[in-house]
């Protein structure tokens, strides 16, 4: 027996000695031979194999969600998203989430505007993750640039002294001030954007970490609301020094713009004699065109723009927004989005229990919550609007 094994044992490593050889000897002799078999080769061969499986036969694909809900009409809205073509990532990101929480089941189209053109990279990936009609809009120069008429000498040194205070962001940048006026006064302007009455601002890296089982625009326009929300909070005030007392002097000169029944007691703690630095969050908003289109928040714009504190200051669109919301529409046009899960780093809005923390499938911590924190003014809202509007908030 163990004679008979050891004679086997003997053939085997025989044969394995031959292979060893001939492989060796064909490797040295036949270049083609040694390219084929080395260990990258073999490896690369493999990959390339993965890369040519078959398609998955049809029959396996699951199709659409059938979904009644897609057949309820759409309101005249798009999603709308200023980036650059560095921010591609995120904005692919982005894009993903909405969708997959989402638009997949409404198709509200996509507008992305840029003050550069976009390019091919930016634009086939964005393509790749929705179904819905894209379109990219490239901001009209003069729109986007620091006017000439701005006093450099003056700006400069409103960035130096933003600057040294050592805390506030983008304290010394000029596209982040090109921005913030962008957004404050031209977007709802873009060729783009003319067709539509709604919008819903979306930016890249940020997550949308509930289901949305209902639509936001139709939401807004069957209970007759113009601005929506998910997170407010204060200003650094530092940015705006002026800006209250430059709404003040508007008030002043047109008193016909203020709303009866408006929401100045979400921006004042005093009747308005000074600003509580209470704004809506403005990276996410789902609102109406319109309203910034109106007569009331274009001459309330063109004053601001007269008074050169985007640049000699760094005026947010984001309080501009909140403080003409405020004061030229009646409160109860104002909307805070309970149900809609929102991160955009480092905060984010997540629902409670009552506000559909489970039946939305959130993967936000509530007790996370921005509307937990000491700096936010969701309690000043609430307070404001009456909490008639709660409810589940939609
Ligand atoms: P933050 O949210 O205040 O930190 O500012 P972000 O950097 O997120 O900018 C706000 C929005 O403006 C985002 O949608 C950005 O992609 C966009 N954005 C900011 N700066 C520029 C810029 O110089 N060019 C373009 N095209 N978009 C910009
Ligand atoms: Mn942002």
């Amino acid at each position: 027996m163990l004679r008979s094994l050891s004679v086997r044992t003997r053939i085997v490593f025989a044969v394995i000695v031959l292979i060893i050889f001939i492989h060796a000897s064909l490797s040295y002799t036949s270049t083609t031979y040694n390219s084929m078999t080395s260990i990258p080769n073999l490896v690369q061969s493999i990959r390339e194999k993965d890369w040519h499986v078959d398609k998955v036969p049809d029959q396996y694909y699951l199709g659409d969600v059938t979904d009644p809900w897609l057949k309820e009409p759409r309101a005249n809205a798009t999603l709308v998203m200023l980036a650059r073509n560095k921010d591609v990532k995120g904005a692919v990101e982005s894009i993903r989430h909405l969708e997959d929480r989402f638009n997949h089941r409404r198709g509200y189209p996509w507008i992305f505007l840029n003050d550069e053109p976009f390019d091919e990279n930016f634009k086939t990936r964005v393509k790749l993750m929705t179904k819905s009609e894209v379109k990219f809009g490239v901001i009209p120069k003069e729109q986007w640039r620091q006017p000439s008429w701005i006093n450099e000498t003056r700006a400069e040194e409103g960035r130096k002294k933003l600057k040294a205070y050592g805390f506030v962001p983008y304290a010394d940048s000029v596209p982040y001030r090109n921005m913030c006026r962008y957004n404050s006064g031209y977007f709802f302007r873009h060729e783009l954007l003319r067709p539509y009455k709604w919008y819903w601002r979306v930016e890249p890296n940020i997550d949308y970490t509930c289901d949305i089982q209902f639509d936001p625009f139709n939401y807004m326009q069957e209970h007759k609301k113009t601005y929506g929300f998910t997170i407010s909070m204060v200003e650094y005030i530092e940015t705006i020094p002026t800006l209250w007392d430059t709404t003040k002097e508007f008030i002043r000169l047109h008193p016909e713009y203020i709303a009866k029944d408006n929401a100045m007691k979400f921006i004042s703690d005093d009747g308005g004699d000074s600003f509580n630095k209470c704004h809506f969050w403005s990276n996410f908003e789902i609102a109406d065109l319109d309203f910034w289109r109106s007569p009331a928040y274009m001459a309330f714009f063109e004053y601001l723009e007269s008074k050169g504190g985007f640049y000699y200051e760094r005026w947010g669109d984001a309080p501009v927004h909140s403080l003409a919301a405020a004061l030229f529409l009646p409160r109860d046009q104002l909307h805070f989005f309970a149900p809609i899960g929102y991160e955009h780093n480092p905060h984010n809005h997540c629902p409670t229990k009552s506000s559909g923390f489970e039946e939305n499938h959130c993967q936000c911590g509530p007790e996370h919550s921005f509307d937990e924190r000491p700096e936010s003014c969701l309690g000043k809202f609430m307070e404001t609007v009456g909490a008639l509007d709660m409810g589940k908030g939609w």
